[in-house]
């Protein structure tokens, strides 16, 4: 690549210098099929652009528009069908009284949890430790940020993003897997106080009522009027439950204080299943699920990535997921495209060992 053209390429991906090496990488240089800066090595996540807020909505927007979790999205204008997320930033202003004009201090939250008073969402951010709230500006955002990419990657979920898919067949294979896994395993955790399950619950089957009513497809109304049915009955058997004076965190077993916010999710049935904010994570990865995005699985949380790794193989070399039938397995289990199974700089088989 000529200077000219390289210099093009990174102003089209707004030149993040890498946050792993710092200095010694010049700018983010896309590699033409790994996920990663042909500078420096690291991955693309690294070298996000620090104002990537509006694409990110998009995309959210795009995944969470034909599940369950549409709520969260709202109708670009004359987009012609596409969904942006509706992102609750959260802006908390507090007066400074050490002065003799009272002065303000603001705080943006890049992110909070939906549908809660201030004073409930502030308690859930006092829970997190302070490296990992949200807060604008701060380690704790860029972290949100960087969780967001590495958990949802967008290759995941939408073909035209991938490079790697070799035929229709593959293609089609990936459209109904999304198409599944948002019907049947995405969600967006929900917060409240224990004891508010009944409440979430309700809302969640009027949600999907009125849903099914706005499509107007009378095959399914039935089908979901049913379910929010039976639904309502086990919700009131939750309410009859919900004086409950005990209650445990679905993922270390310990007590959850009755005043302090827990962490919800639809698809975990509410009853019983609640997480302290801290515990609402990963159950491969360890990592906080950003914006409390989940994939639920044989009884486990799981973030995006580790949920599609859990169906399909996943690349070493270009990270996507693997949807032909032959491909490269080595014997720790790792597997590649066989075209991508090949050392970074020769371009040599991983078979054959080489000078790198
Ligand atoms: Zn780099
Ligand atoms: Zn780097
Ligand atoms: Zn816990
Ligand atoms: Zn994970
Ligand atoms: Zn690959
Ligand atoms: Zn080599």
């Amino acid at each position: 690549m000529d200077a000219s053209a390289a210099v093009e390429k990174m102003s089209l991906r707004g030149a993040g210098a890498c946050l792993v090496c710092k200095s010694s990488c010049s700018g983010f240089q896309p590699h033409s099929w790994r996920k990663a800066c042909a500078a420096c090595g690291c991955s693309t996540v690294d070298h996000a652009a620090p104002d990537g807020d509006a694409e990110d909505d998009q995309r959210m927007g795009r995944l969470l528009g034909d599940s369950p979790c549409s709520h969260l999205t709202a109708k670009v204008k004359g987009g012609g069908g596409l969904r942006v997320y509706k992102r609750n930033r959260m802006i908390v202003t507090n007066p400074v009284v050490s002065r003799k004009d009272p002065t303000f201090n603001t705080t943006t939250y890049d992110w909070a949890p939906a549908g809660l008073n201030q004073k409930l969402a502030m308690q859930y951010m006092e829970l997190l430790p302070e490296s990992q709230r949200p807060v604008s500006g701060t380690p704790g955002a860029r972290q949100r940020r960087r969780h967001l990419l590495s958990q949802l990657p967008v290759y995941d979920q939408d073909p035209m993003k991938c490079q790697s898919l070799g035929s229709e067949d593959e293609v089609s294979a990936m459209i109904l897997f999304v198409k599944q896994f948002k019907l049947e395993v995405l969600g967006v955790g929900e917060v409240g106080l224990p004891g508010e399950a009944g409440a979430l619950k309700e809302a969640a089957a009027q949600r999907t009522a009125k849903e099914v009513k706005d499509r107007g497809d009378k095959a399914e109304a039935v089908q979901h009027q049913n379910q929010s049915v039976s639904r309502g009955a086990a919700s009131s058997a939750v309410n009859g439950t919900d004086d409950k004076t005990e209650y445990r965190c679905t993922g270390c077993h310990r007590d959850v204080s009755k005043d302090s916010p827990v962490v919800y999710a639809e698809r975990a049935g509410y009853h019983d299943a609640l997480w302290h904010p801290t515990c609402f994570v990963c159950s491969e990865c360890g990592h906080g699920l950003a914006d409390l995005v989940y994939f639920w699985s044989n009884q486990k949380l799981l973030c995006g990535r580790h949920y599609c790794e859990s169906v399909w193989p996943r690349c070493c070399g270009c990270d996507e997921l693997i949807f032909c039938k032959s491909f490269v397995t080595a014997e720790d289990g790792r597997t590649w495209h066989p075209q991508h199974y090949c050392c970074w700089k020769c371009g040599q088989s991983l078979d054959s060992p080489c000078q790198h």
